[in-house]
């Protein structure tokens, strides 16, 4: 039987409102693991975003520049139905926590029963990451003071820095 899927392509979906350094590990560790790894930056109408897709899209394609086998892209609508358009086997997930790990589980599960063709693959946070969160660092960038640059080296990438104290300060 012909394979239809593509295994070697991974899928990573979520909202990176805005990519912070644990998004950014688990890009890269994909990036080693699949020959081609799309991120995959779903548009959530429940949430009420700080950055636009488009300065997502940017901002990502910003930090992974040296990742040959890395695209980024936007799309709407469930996050498995994407993976099945792109003809790719695997969704990418990350967690964190146990409470990520229950939220996670029911969602793969829902997928699965949606697109059982498709399998959710989940890395483990780097030990350095696993307290980070978008939400916790658009707090950081809203409360901080001025040394609100410097704290945030330890939760986002460079790049993100000055455009989030910009959304967030202005
Ligand atoms: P979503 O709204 O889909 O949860 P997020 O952008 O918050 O989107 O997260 C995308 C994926 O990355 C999720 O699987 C989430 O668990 C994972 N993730 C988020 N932060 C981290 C982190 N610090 N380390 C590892 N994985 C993470």
């Amino acid at each position: 039987m012909p394979k239809i899927l593509n295994t070697n392509h991974a899928i990573y979906v979520g909202s990176f409102d805005p990519l912070t350094l644990g998004h950014a590990d688990i890009i890269r560790r994909g990036a080693g693991l699949f020959e081609r790894l799309t991120v995959a930056i779903g548009l959530n109408p429940d949430k009420q975003p700080l950055f636009t897709p488009e300065e997502r899209l940017a901002l990502i394609s910003e930090v992974i520049t040296d990742l040959e086998n890395v695209d980024v892209v936007c799309f709407s609508g469930l996050a498995v139905n994407f993976v099945r358009q792109q003809k790719a086997a695997v969704m990418l997930r990350g967690f964190r926590t146990l409470t990520d790990i229950d939220a996670e589980f029911t969602m793969s599960l829902a997928n699965r029963t949606l697109a059982p063709e498709i399998e959710t693959v989940f890395l483990m946070a780097g030990e350095s990451y696993s307290h980070i969160s978008s939400s916790l660092i658009k707090q950081i960038a809203q409360m901080g003071q001025e040394n609100a640059a410097s704290q945030l080296e330890g939760f986002v990438p460079k790049e993100v820095i000055k455009p989030l104290l910009e959304k967030c300060q202005s």
